[in-house]
């Protein structure tokens, strides 16, 4: 093996492997067969590593088999085999994990196979060969000296292990029997998240970022890849520069502090150097990279520290990122279009982003962060698509094509599911159907509480096609349209003109049935790349900054034009505007100032004008119930968003994965002051209704009916359930229930009141 100085034997393993590439290389492309390649390549790097033996063991129905070894008896070839996680050899597979023995023999798991002549040879390392995370074989070499092996010589082995990998599939090496193994060890897996749209889907695994595929791993031209990697580097710094000064990324993710790991990756010298000795042995960039990786996932590997696995997930994406750029390969899933029913892998998502993809196919997400109310999670509940999030490890155990059954209502996801979990979760799906026949059977139901208290319930809407959902539903109307939808799924500012005939469409498609249409809020997770901050800085906390009505009223050019579109969509009907993020009275004064303009600039030129114009806001700021004695009077409704109002009350951001189990909404500290609302419009003409997603879950609802709320708006998939809720409630009893839990709350609420409700049959689950 290799000796002399550190330095001569750096450079020594790099020629080493440099060496064995090249020759690896011929090998493949000669005519020869699979064995009698594989027979070359164990000669190629034992001669390059002045090994004694070298061997190889591909995983072949489910064991482990002497492939090809030069030193090892010949006889034992296709004779040999272990087990994954028996002797050395089956726990390289099984740990994925290298090992270096001087005296293999003394180590507890050594397995002495006879047949083999391996005796005599003492010293023994080993690497695994890897292949989409899974070991699909081992790479070994053996000397008859004791020794342990220097981590240089390691390093050489892992590249070659690297390249085997590949060889592996791309050339034959293995059997379609073989092939058949490998699918066979990355079996059925089952992992659990955080139910954030309910529903069951199945489809294919689809990387929202796909992973690269490496077409060349032997480098033709050292110094060419060598300047294809810097190349590379300065763009993705730049990439990750520029998302730090305009805080456009992670959307609805912790922003700060991925933005900090990804910088002080982008920038570490050590793994830009480790790439650069990568492609000194002989890998191209692409390849560079990836071994790199691997290296750096075996390390993780044997460090159990969420934390760190965390940090894991940034380096992860980032070396995607470097290989997209690198291999030029860039792009979402969504530009390339969906070929069949797929469900979305993603670490997080804006809801720009999931409004590319195409809904027909599209019938599932998961997320690796994610939280109820960021906006993604909303948009894909209106679309009626199941999420999964907080979902720990998806990337490690879902490949690109995985079939997978999502269980959103279960909280969970089986990844290459057995024909028995198939045929579970198709009786499920089949009940689930049942279930939404059920529901679609209340469409014509007028939702009335028991005792025959009539409930308002409408949809919450944002694009043209969910004028559908109000038909299918029977909704009583539409509580919230968010006007921003239209911009974030648009490339630039929608024009007057498109913002008025989407106004009216939605209007025409809602017949009688009222819409209450929100001027637009944009900011806080729903960025928009052609209308940023004035000064070009990003927001140190963009919920809490320049959005919503705050922006609107910046640019009353937005809000003017907004204001004609609906005014002129809503000529002779009644037109229902509704301002969000309202924190102090004037600012609702401000903003109806901007549309009684229009209005008068509209009358002068004697067009035809809305009957009626209702004007509401929507509760989201807690500072506003202090003055709402003051607003009250000049309001026709008030719409609580509970999304905001709750990540305002507690301080919590309503899109920071970490804190979406952490607060309830059935806390007293919610239900008071929501109470409190209710009770200061008390005798003020004011309708009051619930709009966030909180009025959409049916033990919550229960909550706000038992609060004097009357008016739900909520997400369409969620109207047959809360019909079929109000026809088992009297209002009576829930109202007196929630007075005492009130006056002295128990400790957890929630269970009180599921309790509470099934004692009378009452579904809330
Ligand atoms: C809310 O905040 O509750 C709400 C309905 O508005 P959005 O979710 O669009 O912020
Ligand atoms: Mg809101």
């Amino acid at each position: 093996m290799l000796c002399g100085t550190p330095e001569d034997m750096k450079s020594g393993a790099v020629e080493a492997a440099r060496t064995i590439l090249t020759g690896l290389h011929e090998v493949m492309a000669s005519r020869s067969n699979a064995q009698a390649k594989l027979n070359t390549v164990v000669e190629v790097i034992g001669e390059s590593l002045n090994s004694e033996v070298c061997s190889v063991y591909l995983l072949r129905e489910g064991m482990l088999e002497l492939f090809a070894t030069r030193g090892l008896a010949q006889e034992a070839v296709h004779v040999t085999r272990m087990a994954i996680g028996e002797g050395l050899v089956g726990m390289i597979a099984d740990q994925i994990e290298t090992l270096n023995l001087a005296e293999a023999a003394s180590h507890p798991d050594f397995s002495y196979r006879p047949e083999t002549g391996e005796d005599k040879y003492h010293s023994f390392a080993g690497v695994p060969i890897v292949r989409r995370e899974r070991a699909v074989g081992v790479l070994c070499v053996q000397h008859v000296e004791p020794r342990r092996y220097e981590e240089i010589e390691i390093e050489a082995l892992q590249t070659v292990a690297m390249v085997l990998s590949e060889l592996i599939v791309n050339a034959d090496l293995i059997d379609e029997e073989g092939t058949g193994a490998i699918s066979a060890q990355t079996g059925p897996e089952q992992l659990r998240g955080l139910t954030l749209v309910k529903g069951l889907a199945s489809g294919v695994a689809v990387y929202h970022q796909p992973r690269v595929t490496i077409e060349q791993i032997v480098a033709e031209d050292t110094e060419a890849e060598r300047q294809r990697v810097i190349m590379a580097f300065d763009k993705m710094r730049e990439q990750i520069d520029r998302m730090t000064s305009q805080a456009e990324f992670g959307l609805g993710g912790e922003h700060e502090e991925v933005l900090a790991t990804y910088r002080m990756f982008a920038y570490d010298e050590g793994w830009t150097r480790r790439i650069n000795e990568a492609i000194d042995s002989g890998l191209t960039a692409e390849a560079a990279i990836e071994r790199v990786q691997q290296r750096t996932r075996m390390r993780m590997r044997q460090i159990d520290d969420p934390l760190l696995a965390d940090r894991m997930h940034d380096l992860e994406d980032l070396a995607n990122r470097l290989l997209r750029i690198v291999s030029g390969q860039i792009g979402t899933a969504a530009s390339m279009g969906l070929r069949n029913d797929a469900i979305l892998i993603a670490r997080n998502l804006g809801p720009a982003e999931l409004l590319e993809y195409d809904r027909r196919r599209l019938k599932g997400v998961i997320l690796e962060e994610g939280s109820l109310t960021s906006h993604v999670v909303i948009v894909a509940r209106a679309m009626g698509i199941p999420v999964l999030g907080r979902v720990r490890g998806l990337r490690g155990v879902v490949r690109e094509g995985d079939p997978l059954l999502l269980d959103a209502d279960q909280g969970s996801v089986a990844v290459r599911p057995s024909t028995g979990v198939i045929e579970a979760f198709e009786t499920r799906f089949a009940k689930s159907r049942e279930r939404q026949a059920v529901y679609a059977g209340l469409r014509d139901v007028l939702p009335t509480t028991r005792d025959g208290t009539r409930i308002q319930v409408m949809i919450n809407a944002g694009l043209r096609d969910d004028i559908t959902n109000l038909c299918m539903t029977g909704a009583d109307g539409i509580g919230l349209f968010r006007t921003e939808f239209q911009f974030l799924v648009s490339a630039t500012l929608p024009q007057r003109e498109r913002q008025t005939r989407l106004y009216r469409d939605v209007m025409e498609g809602a017949g009688d049935k009222p819409v209450v249409f929100r001027t637009v809020d944009i900011g806080g997770d729903k960025t928009l790349p052609y209308l940023r901050h004035d000064d070009g800085e990003g927001e140190e906390n963009p919920a809490m900054g320049w959005r919503a009505l705050r922006v609107a009223l910046e640019r009353d050019g937005l809000l003017k034009v907004q204001a004609r579109a609906l005014l002129e969509a809503a000529a002779g009907r009644t037109l229902n505007v509704m301002f969000p993020m309202v924190a102090e009275p004037w600012e609702f004064d401000a903003a109806k100032e901007v549309f009684e303009g229009q209005l008068a600039y509209l009358r002068k030129r004697k067009k035809v004008l809305p009957d009626v114009i209702r004007y509401g806001v929507m509760l989201e700021v807690p500072a506003l119930v202090e003055q709402l004695d003051l607003l009250a009077p000049k309001i026709s409704f008030l719409s609580i968003g509970t999304n905001d109002l709750t990540q305002f009350l507690f301080a919590a951001d309503r899109s920071n994965a970490k804190l979406a189990e952490r607060y309830d909404w059935l806390s007293p500290a919610i239900l008071r002051f929501l109470r409190r609302v209710v009770r200061e419009l008390d005798g003020h003409n004011v309708d009051i209704g619930v709009c966030g997603e909180m009025g959409g879950r049916r033990l919550e609802a229960l909550a706000l009916l038992g609060l004097g709320i009357r008016r739900l708006s909520i997400t369409p998939a969620s109207v047959g359930p809360i019909k079929e809720l109000l026809g088992h409630i009297d209002l009576g009893p829930i109202t007196a229930a929630m007075e005492g839990w009130l006056a002295a709350p128990p400790p957890n609420l929630r269970e009180v009141m599921t309790a509470w409700a099934s004692e009378r049959g009452i579904p809330v689950d």
